[in-house]
């Protein structure tokens, strides 16, 4: 892999930057892999590249129907954090947070991570009592936060109203200092850039339509390019994760809706930190470009189409012009939506399935980008032994059977409540 460093930008620029090797190869599908990865968004990229480099697995081939990134990866508002209450959570998001504290070294790529902060707004006693719970938690499992005071939060960002006539006056918030954003394709191109120079075939505009299976058995996968031969298939198709399973003859706790995002016109330098609204459900943050991106809740209908309604744009906007008066003179520039895959406790499904060779990574809800490589390196382990890792064992499917659920908001089977 050709290294990314100064000395080749200057050698580069040289030559007008005519001659940059390509950051992956272009492969046409072998017909038999050792493991098979559906889906080229940042979880199956990432757990391509773990399998590889942590498992020595290279004869993989990750299977992407569009182009990889295409999928929530690149719709999503890109925020990083880790600040869970259940023990299972904590410990797997800050897995992957610390994994992201490293990921543009380990993966030579500028993956763009930006630890500025995370605030979670407090608009009641009830609600800082809740925070200070949940701060104690997070402690007590080794990850940073700070309850804040309403003079600290406001100190922290001026913009927000802070006056006794606002909507939902502030009483306080919960800080994660370590949290923050990354850029979303640019974890997509990394993971394949890195995976790739391990030998993974990354196969663009190749669908995944069926599965091989001898009895209990997954075989293999049918594409839009041919049958593929596989030892074994993890599936990490987020949105899609009920439909591509249903191929295989399983029913997914999965629920998918369309979740929103907007980007304001580019300002100057207003707003640095990542801010979530305690009174409804909104957060924003300011992109490098100076864009203000944001976002709420769930569209409230099933839907696979990737695009949104207004009405859930007047919602949100609501919230964030409660919570920051300053936005209603903004224009926007863009919205846009993913197909998330709500599961019915609010938390992710990486696990075996009970077919044998079949493993499931999905029901990332609203938050399966900032899981990217924690995800990645645990299912890889996952298919590599067969067996779960530590950090995903409480993520099985059984435990919907079971009633060992992972209800970190404690909404109920409802998804548009979570
Ligand atoms: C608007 C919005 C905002 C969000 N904000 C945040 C946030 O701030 N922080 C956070 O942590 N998370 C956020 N998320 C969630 C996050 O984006 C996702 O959980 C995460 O990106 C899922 O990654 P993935 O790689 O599993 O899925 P994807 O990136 O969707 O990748 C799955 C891929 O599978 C492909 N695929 C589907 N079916 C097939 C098939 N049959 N054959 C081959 N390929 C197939 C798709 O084309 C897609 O590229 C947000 C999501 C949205 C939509």
């Amino acid at each position: 892999m050709a290294g990314y460093s100064i000395g080749a930008l200057i050698r580069h620029a040289l030559t007008r930057h005519r001659h940059w090797p390509r950051a992956w190869r272009d492969p046409a599908p072998k017909p038999a892999y050792d493991v098979v990865i559906v889906g080229g968004g940042g979880h199956g990229l990432a757990t391509a590249y773990y399998l590889a480099k942590n498992h020595g697995l290279t004869n993989v081939a990750v299977l992407e129907k569009g182009w990889i990134g295409g999928g929530n990866t690149g719709r999503n508002t890109t925020i990083v954090r880790s600040n869970y209450l259940l023990r299972a959570n904590a410990l797997f998001y800050e897995h992957s947070l610390k994994l992201w504290e490293t990921l543009s070294q380990e993966l030579d790529f500028n993956v763009m991570f930006s630890q500025r902060g995370v605030l979670n707004l407090a608009h009641s006693k009830a609600q800082m009592d809740a925070y200070a719970r949940r701060g104690n938690a997070m402690r007590l499992n080794g990850i940073d936060a700070e309850l804040l005071s309403r003079e600290q939060v406001l100190k922290l960002v001026p913009l927000l109203d802070g006056s006794a006539q606002a909507r939902f006056p502030i009483e306080g918030g919960l800080w994660q200092g370590r949290g923050g954003t990354a850029r979303h394709d640019a974890v997509a191109w990394g993971f394949a850039r890195a995976a790739d120079a391990r030998g993974v075939d990354i196969v663009e505009n190749c669908e995944v339509t069926g599965f091989r299976r001898t009895g209990d058995r997954i075989t293999g996968v049918e594409t839009t390019r041919g049958p593929i031969a596989a030892g074994k298939v993890g599936i990490a198709v987020a949105g899609h994760s009920s439909h591509v399973a249903a191929m295989a003859g399983l029913r997914l706790p999965i629920e998918s809706h369309l979740l929103q995002a907007c980007v304001s016109e580019p300002l100057k330098p207003l707003l640095d930190t990542v801010v979530t609204f305690g009174a409804g459900h909104f957060y924003i943050s300011q992109s490098d470009k100076g864009g203000l991106v944001f976002g709420g809740d769930l569209d409230g209908y099933n839907s696979y189409a990737q695009r949104g309604n207004l009405p859930m744009i007047e919602e949100v906007a609501s919230c964030g012009v409660a919570m920051l008066p300053c936005l209603s003179r903004l224009r926007l520039v863009r919205h846009w939506a993913g197909v998330m895959d709500m599961t019915m406790d609010g938390s992710p499904i990486i696990a075996k399935t009970p077919l044998e060779g079949l493993y499931l990574d999905g029901g990332w809800c609203y938050g399966g980008f900032k899981a990217t490589p924690g995800s990645g390196w645990v299912f890889a382990h996952t298919i590599a032994n067969d067996a779960p890792h530590p950090l995903n064992a409480p993520f099985s499917l059984e435990r919907f059977a079971s009633g060992a659920l992972l209800d970190e908001k404690g909404a109920g089977p409802t998804p548009g409540w979570h």
